[in-house]
């Protein structure tokens, strides 16, 4: 008998065991259906020694200080400011686009007002930005566009950048400055000692029953229990009653290389139609490890496989709220997380999603009482 059973043990399932089991008193059965915790921030350690993101590379950063707070209570911090290398025209560049960026690929000396001209005379404006490509070109122009993200988006998305929500690329900024930092959170750091150690903790609690390699249909009709709470793939939930909501896969491969260093960034991306992958990530930078040896991943986008991306375009979105209208007629059952929520979230917006729906949760077990 519990009081929940919540299906998925990745940053949602994990936030919301933690607070039903500490601040509620509940008894919680967490399942998850791989044979780890974690959920996509996965982060298990090789058998060399070398820790690595088996979903691909998860850097924490944000500008809520709630979820700094909530999350610290479990780990320490190493500070980590991500940067990204573009392969553009036979040079590495940092990405987002900067001072550097421009000055390196057109041999110039632009200072910050003149790289603001300097793109200002080369962006195409529009007057409603209702696509990732007009974002891009309103900004940049079409030369840049083409050079960083229009190759990159068509493989990553399997869609050109016109069919896709102004959100996806707009997660890339443009600077005037040298800045080349990936993110500018006012926080930027990775635990200590990983997602999984810090996940970890959260669930580890006598009152949180955890069973991995466990699909929670197998168990739903044998286990009695108050509540649901689904972090998985909302369409899956309701078996696909209005069509398959697309997500995006990918597929990872891992190389532990015999040398302490490969390159000179975490990642690298590769924005060109030629390569077949996205981007390549060295985990030693996101991680901070020293050691002889270094893993590195490569990422192949694919239209089937694990639900890794959410797809954000209009027709997507108009069938998650046929879903989300069918979720709300639910009585008894939560939907949140990426996959459930079907939104394009960083982890620390689903520990804040996850933070509010337990608020809802603890009001509702208030009137019960
Ligand atoms: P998930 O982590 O997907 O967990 C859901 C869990 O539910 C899964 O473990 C799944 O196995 C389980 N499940 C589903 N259905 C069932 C079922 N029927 N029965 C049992 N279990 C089930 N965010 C950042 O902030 N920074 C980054 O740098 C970053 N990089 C990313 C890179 C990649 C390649 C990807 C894919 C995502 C990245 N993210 C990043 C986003 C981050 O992974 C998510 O925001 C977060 O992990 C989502 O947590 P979640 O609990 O909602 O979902
Ligand atoms: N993007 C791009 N070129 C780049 C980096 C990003 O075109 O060099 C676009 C691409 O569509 C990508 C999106 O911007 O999917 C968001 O990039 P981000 O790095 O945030 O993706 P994630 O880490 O979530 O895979």
């Amino acid at each position: 008998m519990y009081d929940f059973l919540i299906v998925g043990a990745g940053l949602a399932g994990a936030t919301l065991a933690e607070r039903l089991a500490s601040q509620l008193d509940a008894n919680v059965l967490l399942v998850d259906r791989r044979d780890h915790i974690g959920g996509n921030c996965y982060d298990p350690v090789s058998p060399d020694g070398l820790r690595y993101h088996r979903y691909g590379p998860h850097i924490f950063h944000t500008n809520s200080a709630d979820v700094v707070a909530y999350l610290s209570r479990f780990t320490a911090w190493r500070p980590y400011a991500h940067r990204v290398l573009s392969h553009v025209n036979g040079q590495l560049v940092p990405v987002p686009i900067n001072r550097t960026t421009i000055n390196a690929l057109y041999d110039l000396n632009l200072d910050s007002a003149g790289l603001e001209a300097f793109l200002r005379a080369r962006a195409i404006p529009s007057r409603f930005i209702d696509s990732s490509e007009k974002l891009i070109l309103s900004r940049v122009g079409r030369e840049l566009y083409e050079l960083f993200f229009r190759g990159y988006t068509r493989k990553q998305w399997g869609l050109d950048p016109a069919e896709l929500d102004p959100t996806v690329c707009g997660r890339i900024p443009t600077r005037s400055n040298d800045d080349d930092r990936y993110f500018t959170d006012a926080f930027q750091a990775m635990p200590a000692d990983g997602f999984s150690a810090m996940i970890g903790r959260m669930t580890d609690d006598p009152r949180i029953e955890i069973v991995t390699g466990c699909d929670y249909r197998t168990v739903a009709d044998r286990v009695v229990f108050d509540r649901l709470i689904f972090t998985g793939p909302i369409d899956e939930y309701f078996e696909h009653r209005y069509g398959r909501l697309p997500y995006r896969s990918l597929e990872f491969e891992f190389t532990t290389v015999d040398t302490p260093w490969v390159q000179s960034a975490g990642c690298i991306n590769e924005p060109s139609a030629d390569v077949p992958y996205t981007r390549t990530t060295e985990y030693k930078h996101l991680t901070g490890q020293q050691h002889a040896k270094t893993i590195v991943s490569r990422e192949y986008p694919r239209a089937v496989g694990d639900p890794y991306y959410p797809i954000p375009r209009a027709d997507n979105r108009a069938l998650y709220e046929r879903y989300r209208k069918l979720a709300a007629r639910e009585t008894n059952v939560t939907f949140v997380g990426r996959l459930a929520e079907y939104r394009y979230y960083n982890m620390d917006q689903v520990v804040a999603s996850a933070l509010a729906k337990f608020e809802a949760l603890a009001a509702l077990a208030q009137v019960a009482s």
